[in-house]
């Protein structure tokens, strides 16, 4: 496993990637926060740590910037920083986790451990979108307290609109997505297929937006 670590104390850094090393841990250090922009696409991390005070760009903005990205690596903050509003904002941010410094190493190798894998549960095969959650490797989906395996062409539909929830897809843009290229399609094909999703779940599941498409309401 190889991380990034972000952090300008040179004694934490030291006493830290020491640590580290001794749990099988690689770590690659820099000591600022425009260093930390410029390392994160150089290798593939498993994690990030990353100090708040930093020299250059301060660890918040880091965050920010990378989430602004598009980067989903794990970043867990390191920080003396034990205020509500920072650890609010820092989650918020995107971080997967806040630790308090001082830390010991076993808890700070447990939370690197944990966010490893829910980002490799996550990775793995789940969508959800609001109330509605799609297994992609089993083609389940569960929807309030209801779990039920849909046919391809049905979960198709139902993937389009939870991987843009919140967002209204015309009859055209779910055709498009749903089926292939010289296809013949029934005019109303796009109203079966969802006749026959809420019919096992619930009407809620999707919703009408009159004269314009269907959506997955994002909460
Ligand atoms: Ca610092």
């Amino acid at each position: 496993m190889r991380l990034l670590l972000v952090e300008d104390d040179r004694m934490i850094a030291d006493a830290l990637m020491k640590g580290l090393e001794r749990h099988a841990v690689s770590v690659d250090w820099v000591a600022d926060g425009r260093a930390a922009l410029d390392a994160i696409p150089l290798a593939d991390y498993a994690v990030i740590l990353l100090d708040l005070g930093l020299p250059q760009l301060d660890g918040m903005d880091v965050l920010d910037r990378l989430r602004k990205a598009g980067k989903a690596v794990p970043v867990l903050i390191l920080t003396a920083r034990d205020d509500l509003s920072s650890r609010v904002k820092g989650l918020d941010l995107g971080a997967d986790d806040y630790i308090l410094k001082p830390f010991e190493l076993d808890e700070l190798m447990a939370r690197v451990r944990a966010v490893v894998r829910r980002k490799a549960g996550h990775a793995r095969s789940t969508i959800q979108a609001g109330e509605v959650s799609l297994d992609l490797a089993t083609h389940t989906v569960t929807f309030r307290d209801v779990t039920d395996t849909l046919s391809a062409r049905e979960f198709a539909l139902l993937r389009a609109l939870a991987e843009r929830a919140g967002l209204i897809l015309s009859r055209s843009q779910l055709e498009d997505r749903i089926y292939g290229w010289g296809e013949e399609i029934e005019s109303n094909a796009i109203e079966v297929l969802i006749h026959y999703i809420r019919k096992r779940f619930h009407k809620d599941i999707i919703r009408n937006v009159r004269g314009a498409g269907w959506m997955i309401p994002k909460v």
